[in-house]
This record gives C-alpha cells, structure tokens and sequence, in this order.
C-alpha cells in the first residue's frame, strides 16, 4: 500500500501565491518581515506614516526578489486606515492570507509625568490599530477558510518597564486581544500569535545611551542583541502553513532576556 505523504514545501517557497498585509513598513523590523514574506514567495501590502524613501527602498528590495510591494501611506491611528488597507489589498491580489501587525511607537515618561497624549497614541498606534486591522481582515480570511495574523508585541508586555507604563499596556493589551481572536477564528482555519522582541539592533537601539545598550545585552543570555531578520524568521514561521496547530501563543525572540 502505498501512503499519500504530502510533499514538505520548501520553507524558502512556502508562501507562494499569497499575499500578506504588514503595517509599518517603511523601515526597522517592519522592513525584514515584509522582505522576508517575498523571499517566501508573498505579495505584500504594506503601510507606514511618514517615511517615502524608506517605503520606497522596502519596495526595491522585494521588487528584487521579484514579488509585488505595494505602499499605503497611511496613520494607522485614522479609524478609517484599516478598512482602506485591506480593500486596498482585496482589490489589488483578491485574496488575504497573512496580517501582521507591527507598526509601533514609544513615548516613553514615568508614569507620574505620563501626558495623556502621550498614554492615547501608543495605545492607538499599538493596540487600537490591531484590532482595527484584526475586524477588516478576519472576513475575508474567514471566507476562504484560512489566515494567519501575528502581531509584533514586546517582552516588556510580559515584565513591565521602567518609564513604559503606557507601551506595557499596550502590548500586553495586544496578546489578550489575540489569544481571545484565537479563539474566536480557530475553527476557521485562521490563527493568531504574538512574537514578543527583546531590545533588537534598530535605530532605536543604536540611538540609545550605551551603557543601557550595554545593559540590555547583559541580560540576555546569548550575549548579544537581536536583528531585525532575528524577528522576521520567527514571524514568517508563523505567518506560513507549517505552523497551523500553534495559536494563541506568544514567541519571544529576545537571546533570553526575559524568562
Ligand atoms: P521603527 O520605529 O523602526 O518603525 C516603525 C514603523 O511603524 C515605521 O514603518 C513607521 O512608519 C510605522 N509607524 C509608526 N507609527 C505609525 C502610524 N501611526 N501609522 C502608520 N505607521 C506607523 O520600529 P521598530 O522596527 O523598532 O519596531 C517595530 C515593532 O516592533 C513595533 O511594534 C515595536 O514596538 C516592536 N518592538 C521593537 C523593539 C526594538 O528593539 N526595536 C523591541 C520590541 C518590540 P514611518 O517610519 O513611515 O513613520
């Protein structure tokens, strides 16, 4: 008898023919993971705020894996932003498969001197924003009986920090949204993670004063700190088929800074 074992799909092909949105992606972590899912065979629909020339070399880099990248200059923080993405994305490639929600920012202040603007936008930039984009892509993806949504949150979500009491929230809002959307889409063939970062080698990083830097990486144990490609191959995975029997979870990718 012979048995019908599927073939294991390259992990470098193994989006082919799909198509991902990922928010912020002008630059940073946002970059890689929209490259990453092109090296992997997607089409990507990404957004960013401000930052034409870097959207413009994230589209260059995917054109040269020869995929599509399209930018939607938009503020995530416009209640309208998501609705107009995933139509965007519709319209464009028909289908959804994968949304990743990364774009972040931090303002960080102790939480005595936190202003309340300060505490509204990290939370829309980080959070709102998520669940707007979770409510627009859940129907299509629903309607196709598959999706994959990961959602970029922090390990301070999981420790607390210093001077990020209103970030903190925020993320840590991100993965009680997504272990309950978890549950919500499983039946549908749709799964939702969260990949947690430790401090990872951005400008932000670099822009830090060293002996935080320094500090930083004596916590983790692998004596270094993270890329940007570090998270997206931690993103990809479980943005791609292989990974359908993990949900609600959340991944650090953080050399074991926090554990
Ligand atoms: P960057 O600041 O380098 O990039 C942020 C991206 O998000 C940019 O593309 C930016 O667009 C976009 N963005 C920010 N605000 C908005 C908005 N209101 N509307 C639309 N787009 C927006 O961030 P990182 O790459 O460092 O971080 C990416 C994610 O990873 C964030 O969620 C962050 O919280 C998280 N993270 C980062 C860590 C790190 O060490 N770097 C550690 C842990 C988590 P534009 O540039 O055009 O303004």
């Amino acid at each position: 008898m012979t048995l019908a074992v599927p073939r294991p799909v390259a992990a470098e092909r193994e989006l082919d023919g799909q198509v991902a949105i990922v928010t912020g992606g002008s630059r940073g972590i946002g970059r890689a993971i929209v490259t990453e899912m092109a090296r992997r065979g997607a089409d990507v629909v990404f957004t960013y705020r401000t930052d034409d020339a870097g959207a413009r070399d994230t589209i260059a880099g995917v054109d040269a894996l020869e995929r599509r990248a399209v930018a939607q200059r938009a503020d995530v923080r416009d209640a309208e932003t998501a609705r107009h993405v995933t139509a965007a994305a519709l319209d464009l490639f028909g289908r959804i498969d994968v949304l990743v929600n990364n774009a972040g920012v931090a303002r960080d202040a102790v939480v005595w001197k936190m202003t309340a603007e300060a505490w509204a936008d990290v939370i829309e930039t980080d959070l709102t924003a998520a669940f707007r984009f979770i409510r627009a892509a859940v129907p299509p993806m629903r309607e196709r009986r598959y999706g994959r949504i990961v959602s970029i949150a922090s390990i301070n979500a999981l420790r607390g920090k210093f001077g990020q009491s209103n970030y903190a929230a925020a993320k840590a809002g991100l993965i009680g949204l997504t272990k309950s959307v978890a549950r919500e889409v499983g039946a549908f063939g749709i799964t939702a993670n969260v990949v947690a970062p430790g401090l990872i080698d951005t400008a932000m990083a670099a822009a830090m004063p060293e002996e935080v830097r320094q500090r930083s990486i004596a916590e983790t144990v692998v004596g270094r700190l993270g890329t940007v490609e570090d998270v997206a191959q931690a993103v990809a995975f479980l943005a791609g088929p292989a990974a359908r029997h993990i949900t609600g979870t959340v991944l650090s990718v953080d050399g074991g800074q926090h554990m």
